[in-house]
């Protein structure tokens, strides 16, 4: 997995661990000795929730090296068991919390549990060296107190700081790093105002008051809004060599240590917080623009899926009556007496049909390609005319009569004239279907006209049976249909087709018995206003 060799990692891991421990430096607590900046165990947890379980034995091994190059002030072996004792297991309990994998910190929930984690780790390190305190200088209750919770918050703020820089450190973080100068102008700026501030917080005023201690959030904001959990990682990291270096150079007082740690503790929480929620907002805006990406893609596919059903749905109705009427055409010539003049008729008719089908792939195709009409001034009476005629065929079949009435006296409009001619044809077979699946005695057909401020209303209305209410409400909807062989589309294209016109289509079911359709379109005059 690491692109080091095999031996490295483990060898840099003892090295730093080595290096931790040296440079922390020993405080006298009240005649009881401490370590409050060291980031030894925090860098043997690091490691362990890294690489898992197979690190156990390194966790194991680097504090009795630590112990043998440098003795415990008691210069027995014990306190040294203790130790590695404390950390191991204090390392193991973060892995069992954490359930064996480190804990994805650009979530919230990550580092809730980062943090509980490493509560209950420095617990168990810092009750264990209580022990091994309490074992070799046998202080009053308090006092073991005491020390127990200094303990606890040092190895917890060692851990919050250390061990997310190691989990969000990674190969591919290295990998991917490219020398942009804005950027690294950036990150400069920010390290050096990280280091400005951590000089007066911990080097210039860290044995008076340090009043400066709020100024290091400032730095922390700007990183996790420009960098994210990765950026406030590292900086918590790099952070913390701070106060070790400066209790090496100067020596900490003892008073100011707790106080120091507390607020470390604060701004590393604070700080992993707010990364997480960055990261959050950040993974939701990506997420979000997937969505949309799939949602574009998914209408793309839609639309064409809707054009080719719309164009077999719209194809479906000439195409068989120009094979009905070439088969009779071609019935009656092998008819002993051919009648060429009748067949003449029948194949005229058929060539009529099949110059509709190459009308309705011109309209389709041009409305769904530019999502435009050809818009063209026409009367309306002309155009029931054309769809009463394209359905005659059908409705004589069904036995279904048609009555026009007032249209004449209707004024022109401007329209797609094929677009609106196949919008009437659909209401026109729609109703002859009804009527004829309803078995409907004297079954009609009335399509009328009136003009309504500067629109035209046209109604199609039969005495079938009426609307079937599970339809009623979804009546436009595509794919809603009560037809075993229906595809639901025609009403939901026509619909679509008028308010491209900016008209309207709508349905009732009339008072006795049967269904109105209206549309509306606009007058001739109104659209020449307009433009
Ligand atoms: P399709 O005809 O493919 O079923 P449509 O969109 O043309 O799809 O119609 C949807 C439904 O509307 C039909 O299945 C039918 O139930 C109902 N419908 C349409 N016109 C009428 C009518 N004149 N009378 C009764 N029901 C109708």
């Amino acid at each position: 997995m690491s692109p080091l060799p095999r031996i490295a990692v483990p060898l840099i891991y003892l090295a730093l661990y080595q290096l931790a421990d040296f440079a922390s430096v020993g405080h006298d607590s009240s005649g009881l000795f401490t370590t409050p900046w060291n980031a030894a165990p925090a860098l043997s947890i690091a490691f362990i929730l890294r690489y898992g379980w197979n690190w156990l034995p390194y966790v194991l091994v680097s504090p009795l090296l630590a112990g043998l190059v440098e003795p415990s002030p008691q210069a027995a072996l014990w306190p040294v068991l203790m130790r590695a004792i404390a950390e191991s297991l204090g390392s193991v309990l973060c892995l069992l919390l954490l359930r064996g994998r480190s804990p994805d910190l650009l979530l919230l929930r990550g580092v809730l549990r980062l943090l509980a984690a490493a509560g209950c780790a420095a617990a168990l390190i810092a009750g264990t060296r209580s022990l091994e305190i309490l074992l070799a200088a046998s202080p009053s209750f308090w006092q073991g107190l005491a020390v127990g919770g200094e303990f606890w918050l040092a190895h917890l703020v060692a851990i919050l700081s250390i061990v997310p820089a190691f989990l969000v450190l990674n190969r591919a973080m290295l990998r991917h790093w490219r020398l942009d100068l804005t950027a690294t102008g950036e990150a400069l700026l920010q390290a050096g105002a990280l280091l400005l501030i951590g000089w007066e917080v911990f080097g210039r005023f860290v044995n008076a008051e340090i009043h400066f201690f709020y100024l290091l959030f400032l730095p922390f904001a700007w990183i996790a809004a420009r960098h994210g959990q990765k950026g406030v990682a590292l900086a918590l990291g790099a952070l913390y060599l701070a106060p070790v270096a400066t209790d090496i150079l100067f020596g900490h007082k003892d008073a100011m240590i707790v106080e120091l740690q507390i607020r470390l503790g604060v701004l590393a929480v604070t700080s992993l917080l707010f990364g997480a929620l960055v990261a959050e907002r950040r993974q939701a805006a990506i997420r979000m623009q997937e969505r949309q990406t799939e949602l574009a893609h998914f209408q793309r596919l839609n639309v064409g899926w809707e054009m080719a059903s719309a164009l077999a749905h719209e194809l479906n109705q000439p195409l068989t009556a120009a094979m009905n009427l070439t088969q009779a055409a071609l019935r009656l010539l092998k008819a002993p007496n051919p009648d060429l003049e009748r067949t003449i008729e029948v194949m005229g008719k058929s060539v009529d049909r099949i110059e509709r089908v190459g009308q309705i792939i011109h309209g389709l195709r041009d409305f769904m390609r530019k999502g435009e009409l050809t818009l063209s001034k026409g009367l309306p009476a002309g155009i029931v005319e054309d769809a009463l005629r394209l359905v005659s065929a059908e409705a004589s079949a069904a036995g279904v009569t048609m009555a026009a009435s007032g249209l004449s006296q209707l004024p022109p409009i401007m329209a797609d004239r094929t677009q609106v001619v196949q919008v009437l044809v659909n209401l026109l077979r729609n109703a002859i279907q009804a009527l004829d699946s309803a078995k409907t005695a004297n079954p009609l057909i009335s399509v009328s006209g009136k003009t309504a401020g500067d629109m035209i209303e046209i109604a199609v209305a039969d005495n079938g049976p009426g609307l079937a209410p599970e339809v009623m409400d979804r009546l436009f909807e595509p794919f809603v249909t009560t037809k075993a062989s229906g595809m639901g589309l025609g009403l939901s294209i026509s619909k679509s087709i008028l308010e491209a016109h900016e008209g309207r289509l709508w349905a009732e079911n009339a008072p006795d018995s049967g269904a109105i359709f209206r549309l509306t379109l606009p007058l001739a005059g109104r659209s020449a206003d307009n433009a």
